[in-house]
Protein backbone atom coordinates (compact mmCIF):
# COMPACT_ATOMS: atom_id res chain seq x y z
CA UNK A 1 0.00 0.00 0.00
CA UNK A 2 1.19 3.35 -0.52
CA UNK A 3 0.08 6.90 0.91
CA UNK A 4 -1.49 8.10 -2.72
CA UNK A 5 -3.82 5.17 -3.20
CA UNK A 6 -5.48 5.74 0.84
CA UNK A 7 -6.01 9.58 0.48
CA UNK A 8 -9.35 10.25 -0.64
CA UNK A 9 -10.21 13.61 0.74
CA UNK A 10 -13.80 13.31 -0.22
CA UNK A 11 -14.51 10.53 2.42
CA UNK A 12 -15.85 10.54 6.13
CA UNK A 13 -13.18 9.70 8.37
CA UNK A 14 -15.05 6.26 8.94
CA UNK A 15 -15.09 5.57 5.32
CA UNK A 16 -11.21 6.52 4.75
CA UNK A 17 -10.94 4.32 7.99
CA UNK A 18 -12.89 1.45 5.91
CA UNK A 19 -10.69 2.09 2.70
CA UNK A 20 -7.24 1.96 5.04
CA UNK A 21 -7.80 -1.19 6.55
CA UNK A 22 -9.16 -2.62 3.02
CA UNK A 23 -5.99 -1.18 1.39
CA UNK A 24 -3.62 -2.49 4.05
CA UNK A 25 -2.19 -6.04 3.48
CA UNK A 26 -2.90 -8.66 5.63
CA UNK A 27 0.37 -9.94 6.39
CA UNK A 28 1.04 -6.25 7.96
CA UNK A 29 -2.32 -5.94 9.83
CA UNK A 30 -1.97 -9.40 11.65
CA UNK A 31 1.76 -8.02 12.81
CA UNK A 32 0.44 -4.93 14.02
CA UNK A 33 -2.46 -6.66 15.95
CA UNK A 34 -0.33 -9.05 17.02
CA UNK A 35 2.61 -5.91 18.22
CA UNK A 36 -0.60 -3.80 19.86
CA UNK A 37 -1.80 -7.14 21.94
CA UNK A 38 1.50 -8.12 23.37
CA UNK A 39 2.07 -4.08 23.93
CA UNK A 40 -1.10 -2.88 24.80
CA UNK A 41 -0.03 -3.19 28.77
CA UNK A 42 3.08 -1.71 28.39
CA UNK A 43 1.53 1.24 26.13
CA UNK A 44 -1.27 1.85 28.41
CA UNK A 45 1.76 2.20 31.25
CA UNK A 46 2.92 4.22 29.28
CA UNK A 47 0.44 6.83 28.48
CA UNK A 48 -0.46 6.92 32.00
CA UNK A 49 2.78 7.89 33.17
CA UNK A 50 3.41 10.16 30.60
CA UNK A 51 0.63 11.73 31.46
CA UNK A 52 0.45 12.03 34.86
CA UNK A 53 4.07 13.95 34.81
CA UNK A 54 2.09 16.72 32.88
CA UNK A 55 -0.02 18.94 35.69
CA UNK A 56 -3.13 19.57 33.86
CA UNK A 57 -3.51 16.12 33.11
CA UNK A 58 -3.12 14.70 36.52
CA UNK A 59 -6.65 16.70 37.14
CA UNK A 60 -8.41 14.59 35.17
CA UNK A 61 -6.15 11.26 35.64
CA UNK A 62 -5.09 11.04 39.54
CA UNK A 63 -7.91 8.81 40.73
CA UNK A 64 -7.87 4.61 41.80
CA UNK A 65 -10.94 4.34 39.37
CA UNK A 66 -9.73 6.09 36.29
CA UNK A 67 -6.47 4.74 36.84
CA UNK A 68 -7.85 1.46 37.17
CA UNK A 69 -10.66 1.72 34.10
CA UNK A 70 -8.40 4.10 31.75
CA UNK A 71 -5.87 0.80 32.30
CA UNK A 72 -7.60 -1.64 30.75
CA UNK A 73 -9.70 0.69 28.58
CA UNK A 74 -6.56 1.98 26.75
CA UNK A 75 -5.98 -1.72 26.39
CA UNK A 76 -8.89 -2.67 25.03
CA UNK A 77 -8.90 0.58 22.52
CA UNK A 78 -5.32 -0.45 21.01
CA UNK A 79 -6.13 -4.27 20.55
CA UNK A 80 -9.72 -3.08 19.17
CA UNK A 81 -7.98 -0.08 16.50
CA UNK A 82 -5.99 -2.78 15.46
CA UNK A 83 -7.18 -5.61 15.34
CA UNK A 84 -7.09 -8.71 13.01
CA UNK A 85 -9.28 -8.99 11.49
CA UNK A 86 -11.91 -6.01 11.87
CA UNK A 87 -14.71 -7.79 12.43
CA UNK A 88 -17.41 -4.69 12.78
CA UNK A 89 -15.96 -1.39 11.36
CA UNK A 90 -19.07 0.71 12.11
CA UNK A 91 -18.78 -0.24 15.40
CA UNK A 92 -15.21 0.67 15.76
CA UNK A 93 -16.41 4.00 14.49
CA UNK A 94 -19.12 4.61 16.95
CA UNK A 95 -16.67 3.46 19.49
CA UNK A 96 -14.43 6.36 18.93
CA UNK A 97 -17.54 8.79 18.91
CA UNK A 98 -18.74 7.90 22.10
CA UNK A 99 -14.84 8.20 23.58
CA UNK A 100 -15.20 11.74 22.02
CA UNK A 101 -18.43 12.28 24.03
CA UNK A 102 -17.30 11.38 27.48
CA UNK A 103 -14.15 13.41 27.07
CA UNK A 104 -16.67 16.23 26.23
CA UNK A 105 -18.42 15.02 29.56
CA UNK A 106 -15.60 15.37 31.72
CA UNK A 107 -14.09 18.48 30.00
CA UNK A 108 -10.82 16.98 28.90
CA UNK A 109 -9.28 19.74 26.99
CA UNK A 110 -8.54 18.56 23.43
CA UNK A 111 -5.17 19.37 23.20
CA UNK A 112 -4.58 16.74 26.35
CA UNK A 113 -6.41 14.17 23.80
CA UNK A 114 -3.99 14.76 20.99
CA UNK A 115 -0.97 14.55 23.90
CA UNK A 116 -2.04 11.13 24.99
CA UNK A 117 -2.28 9.76 21.44
CA UNK A 118 1.10 10.95 20.49
CA UNK A 119 2.52 9.64 23.51
CA UNK A 120 0.76 5.99 22.49
CA UNK A 121 1.79 6.54 18.76
CA UNK A 122 5.21 7.11 19.70
CA UNK A 123 5.97 4.03 22.07
CA UNK A 124 3.55 1.77 19.14
CA UNK A 125 6.12 2.72 16.72
CA UNK A 126 9.40 2.39 18.89
CA UNK A 127 8.00 -1.28 19.19
CA UNK A 128 7.06 -2.74 15.31
CA UNK A 129 10.73 -3.00 14.13
CA UNK A 130 10.84 -6.09 16.66
CA UNK A 131 8.08 -7.61 14.96
CA UNK A 132 8.85 -6.71 11.29
CA UNK A 133 10.75 -9.35 8.62
CA UNK A 134 11.71 -6.39 6.15
CA UNK A 135 11.67 -3.16 5.54
CA UNK A 136 8.23 -2.73 3.27
CA UNK A 137 6.28 -4.15 6.05
CA UNK A 138 8.27 -1.95 8.32
CA UNK A 139 7.19 0.74 6.22
CA UNK A 140 3.18 -0.01 5.74
CA UNK A 141 3.21 -0.72 9.39
CA UNK A 142 3.94 2.60 10.24
CA UNK A 143 1.69 4.21 8.19
CA UNK A 144 -1.02 1.91 9.22
CA UNK A 145 -0.71 2.67 12.73
CA UNK A 146 -0.48 6.42 12.38
CA UNK A 147 -3.03 6.64 9.64
CA UNK A 148 -5.29 4.78 12.07
CA UNK A 149 -4.46 6.47 15.15
CA UNK A 150 -4.93 9.66 13.44
CA UNK A 151 -8.67 8.95 12.14
CA UNK A 152 -9.38 7.79 15.61
CA UNK A 153 -8.92 10.80 16.86
CA UNK A 154 -10.40 12.87 14.23
CA UNK A 155 -13.55 10.73 15.28
CA UNK A 156 -13.52 11.76 18.66
CA UNK A 157 -12.76 15.20 17.84
CA UNK A 158 -16.01 15.01 15.57
CA UNK A 159 -18.16 14.30 18.46
CA UNK A 160 -15.86 16.14 21.27
CA UNK A 161 -17.06 19.38 19.25
CA UNK A 162 -20.48 18.09 18.91
CA UNK A 163 -21.05 17.03 22.60
CA UNK A 164 -18.95 20.48 24.37
CA UNK A 165 -21.42 22.54 22.22
CA UNK A 166 -24.16 21.10 23.79
CA UNK A 167 -22.96 21.31 27.32
CA UNK A 168 -22.11 24.96 26.74
CA UNK A 169 -25.32 25.50 25.56
CA UNK A 170 -26.72 23.91 28.52
CA UNK A 171 -24.49 26.21 30.99
CA UNK A 172 -26.06 28.77 29.18
CA UNK A 173 -29.45 27.85 29.85
CA UNK A 174 -28.18 27.80 33.74
CA UNK A 175 -26.68 31.32 33.50
CA UNK A 176 -29.39 32.78 32.08
CA UNK A 177 -31.77 30.90 34.52
CA UNK A 178 -30.29 31.78 37.34
CA UNK A 179 -29.84 35.05 36.46
CA UNK A 180 -33.74 35.11 35.21
CA UNK A 181 -34.84 34.76 38.18
CA UNK A 182 -36.62 38.27 38.59
CA UNK A 183 -36.87 39.06 34.78
CA UNK A 184 -40.40 39.68 34.97
CA UNK A 185 -39.51 42.53 38.24
CA UNK A 186 -36.38 43.53 35.81
CA UNK A 187 -39.27 43.63 32.82
CA UNK A 188 -41.41 46.39 34.52
CA UNK A 189 -38.33 48.28 35.49
CA UNK A 190 -37.18 48.76 32.03
CA UNK A 191 -40.41 49.10 30.48
CA UNK A 192 -40.75 51.67 32.53
CA UNK A 193 -37.16 53.17 32.45
CA UNK A 194 -37.83 53.65 28.64
CA UNK A 195 -41.27 55.52 29.44
CA UNK A 196 -39.46 57.88 31.71
CA UNK A 197 -37.12 58.71 28.68
CA UNK A 198 -39.75 59.46 26.17
CA UNK A 199 -41.97 61.70 28.21
CA UNK A 200 -38.61 62.81 29.32
CA UNK A 201 -37.32 63.66 26.21
CA UNK A 202 -40.55 65.33 24.21
CA UNK A 203 -41.24 67.28 27.64
CA UNK A 204 -37.97 68.74 26.87
CA UNK A 205 -38.08 69.36 23.65
CA UNK A 206 -41.57 71.50 23.75
CA UNK A 207 -39.97 73.27 26.37
CA UNK A 208 -39.68 77.33 25.36
CA UNK A 209 -35.88 77.48 26.70
CA UNK A 210 -34.33 74.08 25.72
CA UNK A 211 -30.75 73.13 27.30
CA UNK A 212 -28.11 72.51 24.45
CA UNK A 213 -28.30 68.90 24.36
CA UNK A 214 -31.40 66.72 24.61
CA UNK A 215 -31.04 63.99 26.91
CA UNK A 216 -29.15 61.02 25.21
CA UNK A 217 -31.54 57.57 25.45
CA UNK A 218 -28.18 55.70 25.74
CA UNK A 219 -27.05 57.77 28.75
CA UNK A 220 -30.07 57.40 30.26
CA UNK A 221 -31.40 54.55 32.56
CA UNK A 222 -32.78 52.23 29.98
CA UNK A 223 -29.72 52.93 27.74
CA UNK A 224 -27.08 52.16 30.68
CA UNK A 225 -28.95 49.06 31.89
CA UNK A 226 -29.42 47.62 27.93
CA UNK A 227 -25.30 48.25 27.40
CA UNK A 228 -23.92 47.17 30.42
CA UNK A 229 -26.66 44.22 31.51
CA UNK A 230 -28.64 43.29 28.67
CA UNK A 231 -26.10 43.18 26.13
CA UNK A 232 -24.51 40.36 28.23
CA UNK A 233 -27.22 38.49 29.64
CA UNK A 234 -29.29 38.35 26.29
CA UNK A 235 -26.20 38.12 24.25
CA UNK A 236 -26.75 36.49 21.00
CA UNK A 237 -30.96 37.43 20.94
CA UNK A 238 -31.88 39.01 17.61
CA UNK A 239 -33.50 42.04 19.33
CA UNK A 240 -30.59 42.96 20.99
CA UNK A 241 -28.87 44.15 17.40
CA UNK A 242 -32.36 45.68 16.63
CA UNK A 243 -32.43 48.03 20.39
CA UNK A 244 -28.55 48.70 19.65
CA UNK A 245 -29.80 50.30 15.69
CA UNK A 246 -32.15 52.07 16.64
CA UNK A 247 -31.01 53.57 19.95
CA UNK A 248 -28.09 54.61 18.24
CA UNK A 249 -30.51 56.35 15.50
CA UNK A 250 -32.60 58.02 18.06
CA UNK A 251 -29.36 59.50 19.45
CA UNK A 252 -27.20 60.44 16.64
CA UNK A 253 -29.70 61.09 13.70
CA UNK A 254 -33.31 61.87 15.87
CA UNK A 255 -32.24 63.88 18.54
CA UNK A 256 -29.67 66.22 16.70
CA UNK A 257 -32.58 67.23 14.33
CA UNK A 258 -35.23 67.78 16.62
CA UNK A 259 -33.16 69.56 18.59
CA UNK A 260 -32.86 72.02 15.58
CA UNK A 261 -36.48 72.36 15.12
CA UNK A 262 -38.18 75.47 17.33
CA UNK A 263 -41.23 74.32 19.31
CA UNK A 264 -43.99 75.65 17.76
CA UNK A 265 -42.40 73.62 14.15
CA UNK A 266 -42.15 70.50 15.97
CA UNK A 267 -45.99 70.20 16.10
CA UNK A 268 -47.27 67.28 13.48
CA UNK A 269 -43.46 66.98 12.60
CA UNK A 270 -42.97 63.73 11.09
CA UNK A 271 -39.43 63.54 12.88
CA UNK A 272 -41.79 62.96 16.50
CA UNK A 273 -43.75 60.54 14.78
CA UNK A 274 -40.23 58.32 13.89
CA UNK A 275 -38.95 58.80 17.51
CA UNK A 276 -42.50 57.45 18.57
CA UNK A 277 -42.22 54.98 16.20
CA UNK A 278 -38.54 54.00 16.75
CA UNK A 279 -39.60 53.96 20.64
CA UNK A 280 -42.62 51.64 20.21
CA UNK A 281 -40.29 49.18 18.06
CA UNK A 282 -37.71 48.99 20.92
CA UNK A 283 -40.71 48.72 23.71
CA UNK A 284 -41.81 45.72 21.30
CA UNK A 285 -38.51 43.94 21.02
CA UNK A 286 -37.72 44.60 24.39
CA UNK A 287 -41.31 42.40 25.67
CA UNK A 288 -39.88 39.28 22.95
CA UNK A 289 -36.98 39.51 24.74
CA UNK A 290 -37.97 39.34 28.08
CA UNK A 291 -40.59 36.50 26.60
CA UNK A 292 -38.25 34.03 25.39
CA UNK A 293 -36.23 34.70 28.87
CA UNK A 294 -39.42 33.93 30.49
CA UNK A 295 -38.98 30.86 28.82
CA UNK A 296 -36.23 29.78 30.16
CA UNK A 297 -38.22 29.44 33.43
CA UNK A 298 -39.47 26.26 31.62
CA UNK A 299 -36.35 24.96 34.18
CA UNK A 300 -37.90 24.69 36.82
CA UNK A 301 -40.15 21.72 37.01
CA UNK A 302 -44.29 22.63 36.47
CA UNK A 303 -45.48 20.21 39.13
CA UNK A 304 -42.96 20.39 42.46
CA UNK A 305 -41.12 23.89 41.19
CA UNK A 306 -37.74 21.58 41.55
CA UNK A 307 -34.92 22.28 39.38
CA UNK A 308 -35.26 20.83 35.78
CA UNK A 309 -32.71 17.99 35.54
CA UNK A 310 -31.47 19.22 32.68
CA UNK A 311 -29.31 21.68 34.51
CA UNK A 312 -27.69 18.75 36.53
CA UNK A 313 -24.80 18.18 34.14
CA UNK A 314 -24.01 21.84 34.06
CA UNK A 315 -24.25 22.33 38.06
CA UNK A 316 -22.27 19.02 38.52
CA UNK A 317 -19.37 20.12 36.54
CA UNK A 318 -19.25 23.39 37.91
CA UNK A 319 -19.39 21.79 41.66
CA UNK A 320 -16.59 18.97 40.36
CA UNK A 321 -14.09 21.77 39.26
CA UNK A 322 -14.57 23.87 41.84
CA UNK A 323 -13.76 21.07 44.31
CA UNK A 324 -11.11 20.04 41.80
CA UNK A 325 -9.86 23.16 42.36
CA UNK A 326 -10.17 24.15 46.15
CA UNK A 327 -10.18 21.16 47.48
CA UNK A 328 -14.05 20.72 49.06
CA UNK A 329 -16.13 18.59 48.97
CA UNK A 330 -20.00 17.77 48.00
CA UNK A 331 -22.47 15.12 48.07
CA UNK A 332 -25.06 13.88 45.48
CA UNK A 333 -28.30 12.67 46.97
CA UNK A 334 -30.21 10.42 44.57
CA UNK A 335 -33.91 9.92 46.61
CA UNK A 336 -36.62 7.76 45.77
CA UNK A 337 -40.76 8.00 47.26
CA UNK A 338 -41.27 4.28 48.66
CA UNK A 339 -44.15 2.53 47.08
CA UNK A 340 -45.30 5.80 45.48
CA UNK A 341 -47.57 3.86 42.90
CA UNK A 342 -49.20 2.61 45.61
CA UNK A 343 -50.55 6.25 46.58
CA UNK A 344 -51.52 6.37 43.36
CA UNK A 345 -53.29 3.39 42.81
CA UNK A 346 -55.50 3.79 45.65
CA UNK A 347 -55.92 7.24 46.16
CA UNK A 348 -55.53 8.59 42.11
CA UNK A 349 -52.82 10.36 40.48
CA UNK A 350 -54.38 13.73 41.90
CA UNK A 351 -53.48 12.73 45.61
CA UNK A 352 -50.03 11.33 43.91
CA UNK A 353 -49.30 15.02 42.81
CA UNK A 354 -50.12 16.76 46.17
CA UNK A 355 -47.46 14.17 47.51
CA UNK A 356 -44.98 15.02 45.25
CA UNK A 357 -45.98 18.75 45.78
CA UNK A 358 -45.29 18.52 49.43
CA UNK A 359 -42.19 15.91 49.14
CA UNK A 360 -40.53 18.72 47.22
CA UNK A 361 -40.87 21.30 49.62
CA UNK A 362 -39.80 19.13 52.18
CA UNK A 363 -36.60 18.10 50.65
CA UNK A 364 -35.87 21.93 50.00
CA UNK A 365 -36.71 23.20 53.31
CA UNK A 366 -34.49 20.52 54.60
CA UNK A 367 -31.39 22.07 52.36
CA UNK A 368 -29.41 24.93 52.89
CA UNK A 369 -30.09 27.60 50.18
CA UNK A 370 -26.51 27.36 48.27
CA UNK A 371 -27.89 23.34 47.31
CA UNK A 372 -29.59 22.33 44.45
CA UNK A 373 -32.55 20.18 44.20
CA UNK A 374 -33.15 18.62 40.74
CA UNK A 375 -36.58 16.52 40.02
CA UNK A 376 -34.68 13.75 38.44
CA UNK A 377 -37.78 11.61 37.70
CA UNK A 378 -41.12 11.03 38.19
CA UNK A 379 -40.91 10.32 42.27
CA UNK A 380 -37.21 11.16 42.30
CA UNK A 381 -35.03 13.36 42.99
CA UNK A 382 -31.19 14.52 42.83
CA UNK A 383 -29.89 16.91 45.76
CA UNK A 384 -26.21 18.11 45.56
CA UNK A 385 -24.99 19.33 48.97
CA UNK A 386 -22.09 21.73 48.08
CA UNK A 387 -19.45 21.70 50.71
CA UNK A 388 -20.17 19.08 52.87
CA UNK A 389 -18.21 16.22 54.40
CA UNK A 390 -19.91 12.63 54.98
CA UNK A 391 -21.18 13.35 58.57
CA UNK A 392 -23.00 16.46 57.16
CA UNK A 393 -24.36 15.33 54.06
CA UNK A 394 -25.49 12.08 56.52
CA UNK A 395 -26.80 14.13 59.00
CA UNK A 396 -28.84 16.56 56.41
CA UNK A 397 -30.27 13.14 54.80
CA UNK A 398 -30.94 11.01 58.07
CA UNK A 399 -33.36 14.67 58.67
CA UNK A 400 -34.93 14.15 55.11
CA UNK A 401 -35.95 10.33 55.47
CA UNK A 402 -36.88 11.36 59.40
CA UNK A 403 -39.68 14.24 57.74
CA UNK A 404 -41.15 12.05 55.38
CA UNK A 405 -41.47 9.34 58.03
CA UNK A 406 -42.75 11.91 60.62
CA UNK A 407 -45.08 13.93 58.06
CA UNK A 408 -48.95 13.54 57.17
CA UNK A 409 -49.32 14.02 53.94
CA UNK A 410 -52.52 16.14 52.72
CA UNK A 411 -54.32 14.86 49.95
CA UNK A 412 -57.56 16.71 50.09
CA UNK A 413 -60.98 16.35 51.46
CA UNK A 414 -59.35 15.90 54.50
CA UNK A 415 -57.65 12.93 53.94
CA UNK A 416 -53.45 12.36 54.68
CA UNK A 417 -51.47 9.57 53.34
CA UNK A 418 -48.41 8.76 55.07
CA UNK A 419 -44.73 7.93 53.01
CA UNK A 420 -41.05 6.90 53.57
CA UNK A 421 -37.97 7.76 51.13
CA UNK A 422 -35.40 5.66 50.35
CA UNK A 423 -31.75 7.83 50.14
CA UNK A 424 -28.69 6.77 48.00
CA UNK A 425 -25.90 8.93 49.18
CA UNK A 426 -22.47 9.40 47.53
CA UNK A 427 -19.66 11.82 48.42
CA UNK A 428 -17.81 13.20 44.95
CA UNK A 429 -14.70 10.84 45.21
CA UNK A 430 -12.50 13.30 43.16
CA UNK A 431 -13.73 11.19 39.68
CA UNK A 432 -14.06 13.51 36.92
CA UNK A 433 -17.47 12.69 35.35
CA UNK A 434 -20.62 13.95 36.81
CA UNK A 435 -22.27 10.53 35.51
CA UNK A 436 -20.01 8.63 37.84
CA UNK A 437 -21.26 10.18 40.87
CA UNK A 438 -25.11 10.35 40.15
CA UNK A 439 -24.60 6.11 39.23
CA UNK A 440 -23.16 5.88 42.49
CA UNK A 441 -25.81 7.26 44.29
CA UNK A 442 -28.79 5.41 42.32
CA UNK A 443 -26.70 2.44 43.17
CA UNK A 444 -26.68 3.07 47.29
CA UNK A 445 -30.47 4.07 46.48
CA UNK A 446 -31.03 0.70 44.94
CA UNK A 447 -29.38 -0.57 48.19
CA UNK A 448 -31.37 1.33 50.25
CA UNK A 449 -34.53 -0.19 48.35
CA UNK A 450 -33.46 -3.89 48.66
CA UNK A 451 -32.41 -4.06 52.18
CA UNK A 452 -35.74 -2.50 53.22
CA UNK A 453 -36.85 0.58 52.10
CA UNK A 454 -37.28 4.26 54.41
CA UNK A 455 -33.07 4.26 54.92
CA UNK A 456 -30.07 6.42 53.73
CA UNK A 457 -27.55 4.01 52.26
CA UNK A 458 -23.82 5.16 51.41
CA UNK A 459 -21.76 4.77 48.27
CA UNK A 460 -18.66 2.77 48.34
P1 LIG B 1 -40.35 1.80 45.12
O1 LIG B 1 -40.49 1.78 46.59
O2 LIG B 1 -39.63 0.61 44.61
O3 LIG B 1 -39.73 3.06 44.65
O4 LIG B 1 -41.81 1.71 44.53
P2 LIG B 1 -42.56 2.80 43.66
O5 LIG B 1 -43.97 2.37 43.53
O6 LIG B 1 -42.35 4.14 44.20
O7 LIG B 1 -41.74 2.72 42.33
P3 LIG B 1 -42.09 2.76 40.84
O8 LIG B 1 -40.89 3.35 40.19
O9 LIG B 1 -42.49 1.40 40.40
O10 LIG B 1 -43.32 3.71 40.66
C1 LIG B 1 -43.18 5.06 40.60
C2 LIG B 1 -44.54 5.61 40.35
O11 LIG B 1 -44.53 7.01 40.40
C3 LIG B 1 -45.09 5.26 39.00
C4 LIG B 1 -45.83 6.47 38.56
O12 LIG B 1 -47.18 6.20 38.45
C5 LIG B 1 -45.63 7.46 39.67
N1 LIG B 1 -45.35 8.80 39.16
C6 LIG B 1 -44.31 9.21 38.47
N2 LIG B 1 -44.40 10.52 38.18
C7 LIG B 1 -45.56 10.95 38.71
C8 LIG B 1 -46.23 12.22 38.74
O13 LIG B 1 -45.78 13.23 38.22
N3 LIG B 1 -47.42 12.27 39.40
C9 LIG B 1 -47.95 11.17 39.99
N4 LIG B 1 -49.11 11.31 40.61
N5 LIG B 1 -47.35 9.99 39.96
C10 LIG B 1 -46.17 9.86 39.34
MG1 LIG C 1 -38.67 5.38 41.14
MG1 LIG D 1 -40.38 4.94 44.26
Amino acid sequence: MSESTVTNHALSPEAEMLELVEQTSAACKAMVAHCADQHAAELADYFYNGMLQYPQASLFLDHAIVHDRLHSSMQRWLRELFGHPHTDMAKLAAHQLHVGAVHARIQLPLHLVTRGARLLKQRFKQRVPDYCTDNATHLEALGYISQMMDLALELMSSSYLRNTEREVRSDEAYRLFSMGQNMAVERERQRYALLEWSQEALFTLHRPMRPVMLPRLSNAEFGLWFTHKAAVVFEGSPEIQFIQESMINIDTMLLPQLQSLSPQDLKSNELIAELQSLLEGIKFQLSTLFERQLEVENGRDALTRLLNRRFLPSVMSREIHMAQTQGHSFAALLLDIDHFKVVNDVHGHEAGDMVLQQAAAIIVNAVRNGDFVFRYGGEEVVVMLVEVNAEVAQRIAENIRKQFEANEFLIGQGRSVRATISIGLAMHDGHPDHQYLIRRADQAMYEAKSSGRNRICIAK
